[in-house]
């Protein structure tokens, strides 16, 4: 299997226990989270457990937190332990189903990164490396950030990069477009969501109806492949290809712009809870996928990952969530493949 590392928080969300607004909240429950988090969980439940760096507190719930990373195998070679309270993200549940996140995170030990403490050694033998930008959004989290980007490049890994966006942590619009931006541009692998889209400036609507061609614009960007996540629609997923003008599959991957397309809908399941769905998904493509990937190939990561991520929303929470690789192969065996 493919050796990882995923750099970022692990968190404490607060989940309230009826939608609508929290003024009317009554009650919370308090679960795992963090989307680096989500995603190293997932990667060490479908594959080989990747190096996980996260900075815990010394609370009650850094101390749960801990315990969790150990129940789903994450190892804790590179999980720092430091002073300080952990964060906290507040979940608000619309009664569309839609969720908003508000944080309790200036001056906890949650994000106290510091480059100059991850060992040199971290990334060799890694083949790819994953980071987030809710770590982006402040200093010194920022800074730790880009270079563990940095870093993993002079190692020649792959860079992986989640926007995560979490437009009220960010001071303004501007900073986030700017410095999420930059993250995309220095990724080879950039995963977004709708929400992601928005914060990078890319214009949602449009991103709806033409998907292909949005996945497309990112690529210009700079990343070598770009999966959009398109909640129940499924996913999309844009890869730069040597080979101009290779028909891909069904005449849509290639308009000889040295790019192949590729779209799948989602699994129909019963969702019941899509929090860390798009984590899912990530863990899940980070698993298959394999730079300079064809059409065929790509389709088979965006599947796979689809089939993951459909799983991990028929049961609650995000990290308790991600189906064994057993699981994943009977329902893709039963969905008629
Ligand atoms: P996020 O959780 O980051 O907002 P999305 O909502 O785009 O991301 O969901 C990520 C992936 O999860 C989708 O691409 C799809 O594969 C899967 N997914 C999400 N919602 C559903 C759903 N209702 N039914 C089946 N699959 C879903």
């Amino acid at each position: 299997g493919a050796s990882g590392f995923v750099a970022g928080e692990t968190l404490i969300d607060l989940f309230p226990s009826a939608s609508g607004p929290l003024t009317s909240v009554s009650g919370f429950e308090h679960r795992p989270g963090g989307a680096p988090a989500n995603v190293a969980v997932g990667v060490a439940a479908l594959d080989d457990a990747p190096g996980f760096w996260t900075v815990l507190g010394d609370d009650a719930f850094a101390a749960f937190l801990s315990s969790t990373l150990d129940d789903h195998g994450v190892p804790g070679e590179f999980v720092e332990r430091t002073e300080g309270k952990t964060a906290l993200a507040v979940v608000t549940r619309e009664a569309d189903a839609e969720r908003s996140f508000s944080f309790y995170a200036e001056g906890t030990a949650t994000f106290d990164f510091d480059a100059a403490a991850l060992p040199v050694s971290a990334f060799e033998e890694r083949e790819w490396v994953h980071v987030g930008g809710v770590a982006l959004a402040d200093e010194a989290s920022r800074a730790a950030t880009l270079a563990v980007v940095e870093r993993a490049r002079d190692a020649g890994c792959v860079v992986s990069f989640d926007p995560n966006a979490r437009a009220e942590l960010w001071r303004d619009a501007a900073t986030a477009e700017r410095v999420l931006g930059e993250a995309v541009a220095a990724a080879d692998v950039v995963f977004c969501s709708a929400d992601d889209l928005a914060l990078l400036g890319v214009d949602t609507d449009a991103a709806r109806e033409r998907p292909a061609r949005t996945a497309r614009g990112l690529l210009e960007r700079g990343p070598e492949t770009v999966f959009l996540t398109r909640g129940s629609e499924g996913a999309t997923a844009a890869t730069r290809t040597a080979n101009e003008g290779n028909a891909g599959d069904g005449g849509r991957s290639s308009d000889g712009s040295g790019s192949v397309v590729v779209s799948e809908p989602a699994f129909a399941v019963d969702a019941v809870d899509t929090t860390g769905a798009g984590d899912a998904f990530t863990a899940a493509a980070l698993t298959r996928y394999e730079p300079g990937a064809g059409a065929s190939a790509l389709r088979e990561v965006v599947r796979y990952a689809n089939a993951v991520a459909a799983l991990a929303t028929t049961a609650t929470g995000a990290m308790g969530a991600i189906p064994t690789p057993e699981r994943v192969e009977r329902f893709l065996d039963d969905s008629g493949r």
